[in-house]
């Protein structure tokens, strides 16, 4: 198991050393989080082409689990329906909110299967899924909203 978690740990060292789409979109969907337990902050953008994720990019700063996130979450949904999003975000919460982890369906989730390590970490639980809701809100057209992990 210990490797498997140096593993998980380079890959998100890589992503918050190199992040993935991270830019800002004009005149795209846009929604600011802020994660006030760490300090981390993100603004998520998003590009929709009738029911298709056409793109999605985030900025902001914030610690290396909340960058990893986000990175790997504009990778994750990039060409995905609404649905198969909401689907994601939601199999994404349950693992890091610690249902049973013998549910995990590692098929699902893909690569984000890095960050179930998280759920030891309940501090941190919030970092890695606060790309997320804000990705949530942006999806539903929240724009004037802020979300805030609290
Ligand atoms: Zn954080």
């Amino acid at each position: 198991m210990s490797d498997l978690r140096e593993l998980y740990q380079e890959v998100i060292l890589d992503h918050q050393k190199r992040p993935r789409n991270f830019r800002k979109q004009e005149g795209a969907r846009h929604v600011e989080g802020f994660n006030p337990l760490c300090g981390d902050k993100v603004t998520v953008y998003v590009k929709l082409d009738g029911n298709v994720i056409s793109d999605v990019s985030f900025e902001g700063s914030g610690c290396a689990i909340s960058t990893a996130s986000a990175s790997m979450m504009t990778e994750s949904l990039k060409g995905k329906t609404r649905a198969q999003a909401e689907e994601l975000f939601k199999t994404f919460h349950d693992v890091l909110t610690g249902k049973d982890p013998r549910e995990i369906d590692e098929e699902k989730l893909g690569k984000l299967t890095v960050f179930s390590g998280v759920r030891e970490f309940p501090v941190r639980v919030k970092c890695a899924t606060l790309p997320w809701h804000t990705f949530h809100a942006a999806l539903e057209g929240e724009e004037s909203k802020m979300v805030s992990t609290e």
